[in-house]
């Protein structure tokens, strides 16, 4: 065993230590040689080691380099030293945080993390919130406590009852709405397509003044950092509006969230704590490993109708039992990263990282305005559109920057541009790799 988790490790080690200076696609060859692991199962045992060394020799080069410093596709984030790390301990250990009698290091560590969470991100104190896979699902889960809650003030047991023969609950989301958000209504029973949607802003802004008349049992979703722009609903705006009609709030933050835990970005996120439930991703801003996200709910008793189970077999508890808060009963501790990250980092690391990132977006803005192309955002946070001419220019040069390997983008379609989208959300992003990104963005701009 000690052997073999040492060439684990020492595996790991080295493919961290490649990462910065490795292409950020894998070759074509890598990818190719993934065949090699479509072979029948065997009747017979394979040693451990052989295992692991083919899962490094034909796995690991064929990865993307989502966790270095120059991957800016999508929304991603890294993986600090400290979460790295917590995750492979916490792995050894193997507690599916449920129950805090079964596993309390690891529903105590999740109760601590929350409490801190809560602290740095400016949400009221006492929220509920549960660890699950990432946005996605904390979206899922913050709307099943808003569902409870605005039917239970009808009368309605909807736990107990189901949908059918309930009163109507009315969504309201924006035109810019993320589509798992959509997905998580469908799987509520609220339907994706039955929904309200408010028009946006040209940065992709719930504009408030257009929200309907609300009456009724109904929640409004909200976004604090658009997937394109990085821009924030007026939040307090649509609250005031929301809450005055009795309805609930809720805020997609899957990153911008994280907005609120650096002083100078924090006024993105006025008023939002003034919602009812918001969602975050740790796995995007916070740079834990895959996968965790976070879902929080100010009322704790509206989280715990929704998700808690009752068996005869699990002993009620005086303390606070993780698996009451999330859909799952038994699932790792997620919990144990978000503590180890934000331990490492402190109030100010996290400050200071969430600050640096948007510095280095500004960059990269001003960098490509300079060589003439055109950003068609706002830079508030950290993401950056930019077009380079018409749509089929514009997806050429996302080719060849992605081809050139030195850092990698993908492309988006805003407002009807095609555009190349930037997003930089890593701890271990230097002011240097993105100096290097700007001169391979630009060569390909002139070949
Ligand atoms: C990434 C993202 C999601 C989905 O998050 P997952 O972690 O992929 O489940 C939802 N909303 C927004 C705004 C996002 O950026």
């Amino acid at each position: 065993m000690r052997r073999l988790l040492e060439d684990a490790a020492e595996r790991a080690i080295q493919y961290v230590e490649k990462l910065p200076h490795r292409p950020v696609p894998p070759s074509a060859e890598a990818v190719a040689k993934l065949a090699t692991f479509d072979e029948p199962l065997s009747a017979e045992p394979t040693p451990a080691e052989q295992v692991l060394q083919q899962l490094d020799e034909l796995g690991s080069p064929a990865t993307t380099a989502m966790a270095g410093p120059r991957f800016f596709g999508f929304v991603i984030g890294g993986a600090l030293p400290a979460s790295l790390a917590a995750q492979w301990l916490a792995t050894a250990w193997d507690q599916p945080v449920g129950m805090h009698a079964a596993t309390p290091a690891t529903a105590e560590l999740e109760r601590v993390a929350l409490g801190w969470l809560v602290d740095v991100l400016g949400l009221p104190a006492g929220c509920g919130g549960g660890f699950v896979t990432g946005a996605t699902m904390a979206n899922f889960s913050a709307m099943a406590a808003a569902r409870h809650a605005v039917l239970k003030n009808v009368g309605w047991d909807i736990e107990g009852q189901g949908l059918f023969g309930a009163p109507e609950v009315s969504v309201v989301v924006s035109e810019e709405v993320h589509p798992t958000v959509l997905k998580g209504l469908g799987l509520l029973g609220l339907g994706r397509n039955r929904v309200v949607r408010v028009p946006v802003d040209g940065q992709g802004r719930m504009r408030a003044e257009a929200l309907p008349a609300l009456s009724g049992p109904t929640i409004v979703c909200t976004q604090a950092g658009n997937v394109n722009t990085g821009a924030f609903d007026p939040i307090e705006a649509i609250c005031r509006r929301a809450h005055a009609a009795g309805a609930w709030v809720h805020v997609d933050g899957a990153f911008g969230l994280w907005a609120a835990a650096a002083p100078q970005r924090a006024h993105l996120l006025q008023g939002a704590a003034a919602a009812d439930s918001w969602a975050a991703d740790a796995h995007k801003w916070l740079n834990v490993p895959y996968d965790s996200g976070v879902a929080f709910v100010k009322d704790p008793d509206a989280l715990r109708a929704a998700m808690a189970i009752s068996a005869a077999y699990l002993p009620p508890s005086e303390q606070r039992d993780p698996y009451d808060y999330t859909p799952e009963l038994s699932r790792r501790a997620r919990g144990v990263e978000i503590w180890a990250a934000l331990k490492s980092l402190g109030r100010d690391g996290l400050a200071e990282m969430i600050e640096r990132n948007c510095r280095q977006a500004q960059r990269f803005a001003q960098g490509l305005e300079d060589a003439g192309c055109e950003i068609l955002n706002d830079v508030v946070l950290n993401q950056v559109l930019v077009s380079f001419g018409d749509a089929g220019t514009t997806n050429e040069i996302i080719a060849r920057v992605q081809a050139d390997g030195v850092c990698w983008c993908g492309g988006t379609v805003w407002q009807g541009r095609t555009a190349m989208r930037i997003s930089v959300c890593n701890w271990s992003t230097t002011d240097h790799d993105i100096q290097r990104s700007l001169a391979s963005i630009i060569r390909q701009i002139g070949v």
